[in-house]
């Protein structure tokens, strides 16, 4: 692969920033964490605008609304993105990021025509209904079940960690259709229509105080067979596309808005006295600090390199390769250490980060919801098993 970008790809960039300086001012600042209400209204009006300025679905097919552009302007677009701190994907991250594409390398036309243009156009919001209280990283035993019932299946069991589940329209469901079958075996991967009676969510409160995600329970909820991905009973292997898409491509953009954090941090740096006295400098002028920013700069840099291999290697198979297993671990370890590097900086005032708008309350926060960076989408300890067996060709482990 050839990691230089092209003429077009510059100009596309010139073109890219242009939009962004326009459209990210005139859009403003998102309401406040807790107003889900209005966080739906701002993330999906904003996908709307990435919609009709020609900014969304940059590599998907254009039969569904998407633009089909090459990887490497999907590479471009993410960087000035992040360069222009425009909003974060927020409750559009599963639509876009994985439910979405498994709809195009798994899903009927007729699927493909209804959900992908909806996602596009910030008019469905998606959340995945995979772990269960007894299936997390050993996601084959769930045991949420759906019994067909004519050209309907029925839903009973009960779902966890749902992240925005309270303001989904759809939800990826994972369902144990076969409970003979071997457990790999017997799993179906569902569209579910969040907005029906047999569906109850209830949001969970998390150490920021917030509710990112909610349990969600299942009581006699139908699904269409319309509506499932793949063939009966052949959910596992569906659920692995889903998961090379939230692994490998759906942390780009995460990745690349880890730079942008780093260079908050110099900022704050930059401004925080050292000590007491008047002449004591300020916090940058310290060597050890400088290095360890260096460090980490380097390493979100060559995360960067691999990840712009794997949409490129995506963009060439249809599926993310399994190396994204070891970036998604690499991106988990290096955002906890700028997290942490931020609660170094702030010290004690850490204690007193009032106001949600103020710097350090945004420190604080990043540094609260960096303990979920080795846990979701499959902790650490699940990627260093894949990157055994998967890329490095190790031999399974009991
Ligand atoms: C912020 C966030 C958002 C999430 N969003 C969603 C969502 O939208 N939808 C959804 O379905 N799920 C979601 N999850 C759930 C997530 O996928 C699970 O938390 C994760 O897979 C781990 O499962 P668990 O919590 O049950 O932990 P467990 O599986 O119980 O693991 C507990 C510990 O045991 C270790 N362990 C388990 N098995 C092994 C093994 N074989 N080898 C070595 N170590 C092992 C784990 O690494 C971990 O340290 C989210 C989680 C977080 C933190």
């Amino acid at each position: 692969m050839d990691l230089r970008y092209s003429a077009a790809d510059d100009a596309f960039r010139k073109e890219v920033a242009a939009w962004l300086a326009r459209e990210v001012a005139a859009y403003g600042a998102p309401p406040p964490p807790g107003d889900w209400a209005a966080r739906r209204a701002y993330d999906t009006g904003w996908q709307r605008r990435l919609h009709d300025g020609g900014y969304a679905g940059l590599h998907w097919p254009v039969a569904y609304g998407g633009r089909g552009l090459p990887a490497s302007q999907q590479l471009v677009f993410l960087e000035e993105y992040a360069a222009a701190g425009a909003p974060y994907v927020g409750i559009n991250f599963v639509g876009n990021a994985h439910a979405g594409p498994t709809l195009i390398a798994e899903g009927t036309e007729e699927q493909r025509r209804h959900h992908l243009p909806r996602i596009l156009r910030g008019e469905s919001v998606w959340c995945q209904g995979f772990s269960e209280p007894e299936a997390g990283s050993d996601l084959a035993s769930l045991r949420t079940r759906a019994v067909r019932q004519g050209d309907e299946y029925v839903v009973t069991g009960q779902k966890v960690w749902s992240t925005r589940a309270h303001v989904a329209d759809y939800c990826e469901l994972l369902v144990r259709t076969d409970p003979d079958a071997p457990r790999h075996r017997g799993i179906t991967w569902l569209i579910l229509d969040m907005d029906q009676p047999g569906v109850e969510v209830r949001p969970m409160k998390t150490i920021d105080g917030e509710s990112h995600f909610c349990e969600v329970f299942l009581d006699g909820a139908r699904v269409p067979v319309s509506n499932r991905v793949g063939e009966e009973n052949d959910g596992w292997r569906v659920t692995n596309v889903t998961l090379r898409f939230e692994r490998g491509t759906a942390f780009a953009q995460h990745i690349i808005t880890l730079r942008s954090q780093l260079r908050r941090l110099v900022a704050l740096a930059r401004q925080r006295p050292a000590g007491a006295g008047a002449d004591a400098g300020t916090a940058w002028d310290d060597p050890g600090l400088r290095r360890q920013v260096g460090r980490l700069d380097a390493r979100v840099d060559a995360l960067w390199r691999v990840t712009q291999r794997c949409v490129t290697e995506a963009e060439a198979t249809g599926v993310p390769s399994p190396l994204g297993s070891a970036v998604k671990l690499g991106y988990s370890e290096v955002g906890q250490e700028i997290a942490q590097l931020g609660m170094r900086l702030l010290g004690r005032r850490a204690l007193g980060a009032g106001g949600p708008d103020t710097e350090e309350a945004r420190t604080v926060r990043d540094y609260l919801w960096s303990f979920q960076y080795t846990i979701a989408a499959g902790t650490s300890q699940i990627q260093r098993n894949l990157v055994a067996e998967r890329i490095l060709g190790m031999p399974k482990g009991r």
